[in-house]
């Protein structure tokens, strides 16, 4: 019996087949990913254009890596369920050439298949029958990689990644949602070193250290195929966490990798932190070669001791340190939700532009401290977020918030200034 996806402000139809997977609260996530895709499609048609005016070969012959000839895009939504994604990227994204809607289950592969004929889509829409990491690995040869991959599981993306960085061409894009936020909020230690390689713990900047475990996930499985990521815009909203990364290859990049990942430490009594990078860069001539970092941690004290504090230290990651945002991919994304009709017509996109604000807004500087537990360290009641932002600006630094909590205070103010501005304000 078909049921139409009511939550979804979307052209497409949709209809289910048995129990197949449909959640409406995920609406936000499948409108930010059709607007990541337009402005991706539009990108990529101005590369396509702008490698076509260097030389007058056809495209194929001069980029190598080009994977079709008529310029328009293949994706791959590799966890597809009922299909929906796939119908809506036919529908609203311009310039789809193919997309693969695979799942490993009969019941969601029928509903893909009734719902490509419902909404008349049969020229773009394959619906595949598949397990995801086998789709994806037959699909790792240059000339069958996707532009664009989806990863939307339930839960970690974590076992799709390795086979997800190999379908994807050069600078093509993959988007990946993990719901398993107790995993990446540092509740289950193990459980994150087992799926992430990496350990955290309970923290006020934990939806922050979430998008980075993972960001670090992705780049350290393209680096096994001297590949890297480009994170472009890095999102924490309700349950889960959705980034949407630029893969590109290349040797040079990816052996730079060690000097955007590294681990934090975190005080257990002041909350301090420090980030420290697993390599670092040689300098001047020796710009190529990589070395590990000396020990010269600020924040250690005698007996290995927070130094402000004397509690003791965690050390959590490695975590992604790098930029998470492109802020001229975030600030396309704004003018496109500003200037077209289509734009205005996603059902959330109010919040769209609310969120991508933010992220706009939100400095580079690694994590954030929270305005409540700043004041409770020092021991006085809570200012007002705003004086406290004034006097951090007028000391002479950056100050912003984060998307990720509506009370974070991100900034490159040291420490003990920051303190003495809470303790004065
Ligand atoms: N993307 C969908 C949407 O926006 O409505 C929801 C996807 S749902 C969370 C996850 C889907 O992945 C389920 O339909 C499940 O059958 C499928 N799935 C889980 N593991 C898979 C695997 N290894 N290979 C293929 N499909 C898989």
């Amino acid at each position: 019996m078909a049921e139409s996806a009511a939550g979804d402000s979307c052209q497409a139809k949709v209809g289910f087949h048995g129990p197949v997977f449909y959640n409406p609260v995920q609406e936000f996530n499948r409108d930010l990913t059709v607007t990541v895709l337009r402005q991706f499609s539009e990108d990529h048609q101005n590369f396509q254009k702008e490698q076509s005016e260097k030389t007058d070969e056809p495209p194929r012959k001069k980029n190598k890596l080009a994977i079709n000839e008529d310029g328009k895009i293949r994706i791959l939504d590799a966890l597809s369920a009922s299909g929906l994604r796939a119908l809506r990227f036919s529908k609203e994204v311009p310039d789809v050439g193919f997309i693969m809607a695979n799942d490993f289950s009969d019941n969601a592969v029928a509903s893909i298949q009734e719902n490509v004929k419902l909404n008349g889509v049969e020229d773009i829409v394959e619906a595949h029958f598949g397990d995801a990491v086998m789709t994806m690995m037959e699909h790792r040869g240059i000339d069958k990689r996707f532009h664009a991959v989806d990863l939307d599981p339930y839960g970690t993306a974590s076992t799709f990644l390795d086979s997800a960085v190999q379908c994807v061409a050069d600078r093509g894009i993959l988007m990946v949602t993990c719901t398993d936020m107790a995993v990446l909020c540092g509740n289950t230690p193990e459980a994150c070193y087992n799926k992430y390689d990496a350990v955290t713990t309970r923290m006020k900047c934990c939806h922050e250290v979430g998008l980075r475990i993972l960001l670090r996930a992705i780049d350290s499985a393209a680096n096994r195929y001297t590949r890297y990521i480009e994170p472009l815009v890095s999102i924490s909203v309700d349950f889960y966490v959705r980034v949407f990364v630029r893969v590109h290859t290349g040797a040079f990049q990816a052996k730079r990798s060690g000097t955007k990942v590294g681990t934090v430490l975190v005080c257990s009594g002041c909350h301090a932190m420090e980030p420290l990078p697993m390599l670092k860069r040689g300098e001047d001539k020796q710009e190529n070669k990589y070395s590990l970092p000396t020990i010269r941690h600020t924040l250690t004290g005698p007996d290995s001791l927070c130094i402000h504090c004397s509690h003791r230290l965690h050390q959590i990651g490695p975590i992604y340190l790098a930029p998470i945002h492109s802020k001229p991919f975030v600030t396309s994304l704004l003018n496109r939700l500003k200037s077209t009709p289509e734009a205005e017509r996603l059902g959330t996109h109010g919040r769209l532009q609310g969120v991508l604000t933010m992220v706009n807004e939100e400095l580079d500087e690694i994590l954030y401290y929270e305005h409540d537990q700043m004041a409770n360290v020092v021991k006085v009641s809570v200012p007002k977020a705003q004086s406290v932002r004034s006097a951090i600006l007028h000391a002479g630094y950056q100050v912003s918030g984060s998307h990720c909590n509506p009370k974070a205070v991100k900034t490159n103010a040291p420490m003990q200034l920051l303190w003495d501005i809470y303790r004065q304000v």
